[in-house]
């Protein structure tokens, strides 16, 4: 079925929502840094000025194209709302991805004004009050009647992102029955498709096989000129594994927040990201051990001489992995020492060995954005995957803005 005129309009708006023209980006704001909580909870710093050079990177590699940022589970530790505050300004930021509900009602709550895609499941009896509030769904199945009616509840059409499986067997309508959905929903009054999207399965050869079935795709519906707004697929490692894959928007969340996702990317040359996440806490108590003392749970650290520890209540609760105890060292004072015997709930144990100038309070870095002791290089000392360093990082630690 062709579109009415005025979907066709109606789709145009959309499409013009961020125009951009060369030279028009602008940077998210550095806002002046708040201060380090006094108290001994352990809190999570997000650098702002080390975030817009990471937009400014992904906007370099995207080449025009717009940005969905992807602030799910938490804004990857660093808080959903905060990274969106911070983000919201920059124009070649279109909009905001999240997977849980509750995360697209705290961008509206916290006053997030830019366009909000739900790409986890939603229930039809939630489509007139996620209308409502201005969020976007993802939909992959026959919901058109749905939406019509949360359409005619408000007197306008709902925005959709339309999800195809072309090969990753997660969500998503498979690529063979797309084109009858997509034109289904684009027939509508009450539906305006926003975009078309797919996720790659990052294996190397197939990602080529994916993209040539949505290529494919879209190419008939646009043959029809069938509105489907912006088509978009492109995540963190498409950047590394395929850079000339942008098609109509980036969709990254890693890049954004300076992590490498793999150890091999940070000496590739494609992007230059900087950690825009630190964990830090603070010395609560420091002791000595004489020789044959022990340390945590089932002893798993014996002082084979006198050594001094520090306690420092970050423990797995708070995001901090448990795989620190293995290898890990965190940063008192500038100088790294050794997390020993195991990372309990609340509390890890660092051992300062004959070093007697740490005092409780100081403060003690897990991870940051310095030479060595960025997430990717704690996860290599200690095995812990890059993603468990911030993806894990509890919501309710306070954040500082720095
Ligand atoms: C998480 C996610 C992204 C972003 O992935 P990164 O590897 O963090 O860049 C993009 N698209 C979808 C559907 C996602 O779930």
């Amino acid at each position: 079925m062709l579109p009415t005129r005025r979907q066709v309009l109606s789709s145009a708006v959309a499409l013009s929502m961020a125009p951009l023209r060369a030279g028009a980006f602008q940077p998210p704001s550095v806002p002046a840094p708040s201060a380090a909580p006094v108290g001994f909870d352990p809190w999570v710093e997000v650098n702002a000025a080390n975030l817009a050079h990471n937009v400014s990177e992904v906007a370099r590699i995207a080449n025009g194209q717009p940005i969905l940022a992807v602030v799910k589970n938490n804004g990857y530790g660093l808080g959903v709302t905060t990274v969106a505050r911070l983000l919201e300004p920059a124009a070649v930021v279109a909009g905001f991805a999240v997977v849980k509900l509750h995360e697209a009602h705290a961008l509206r709550d916290a006053g997030i004004r830019k366009p909000v895609l739900l790409m986890g499941p939603l229930h039809e009896s939630e489509f007139t009050d996620v209308h409502r509030r201005g969020i976007t769904p993802m939909v992959y199945t026959p919901v058109g009647n749905a939406l019509e009616r949360a359409a005619a509840s408000h007197g306008r059409p709902c925005p959709i992102h339309v999800k195809v499986d072309t090969g990753m067997g997660r969500v998503g309508v498979p690529y063979t029955e797309a084109e009858r959905l997509i034109r289904d929903l684009a027939g509508r009054k009450g539906v305006r498709i926003d975009g078309v999207m797919m996720g790659f399965t990052e294996d190397l050869e197939f990602d080529r096989e994916q993209l040539r079935r949505f290529e494919a795709l879209t190419g008939r519906l646009a043959a029809d000129r069938v509105p489907i707004g912006r088509r978009h697929a492109a995540s963190t490692y498409t950047f590394f594994q395929h850079p000339d894959v942008r098609l109509d928007m980036v969709r990254p969340g890693m890049a954004l927040w300076g992590v490498y996702p793999e150890q091999a990317f940070r000496t590739a040359g494609t992007l230059d990201l900087r950690p825009a996440v630190a964990l830090r806490a603070r010395v609560a108590y420091v002791k000595k051990l004489e020789a044959g003392s022990s340390a945590g749970y089932n002893r798993a650290f014996m002082a084979t001489e006198p050594t001094w520890v520090a306690t420092v209540p970050v423990g797995h609760a708070d995001g901090w992995p448990r795989a620190a105890a293995k290898g890990a060292t965190v940063k008192i004072g500038g100088r790294a020492f050794p997390v020993v015997a195991s990372v309990s709930a609340s509390h890890t144990i660092v051992n300062l060995g004959r070093e007697t100038s740490v005092q409780p309070g100081d403060i003690v870095t897990c991870f940051d954005w310095e030479s060595g002791s960025r997430p990717e290089d704690v996860s290599a000392a200690c095995g812990a995957s890059v993603y468990d360093m911030t993806m894990h990082l509890g919501g309710h630690l306070a954040k500082r803005v720095v």
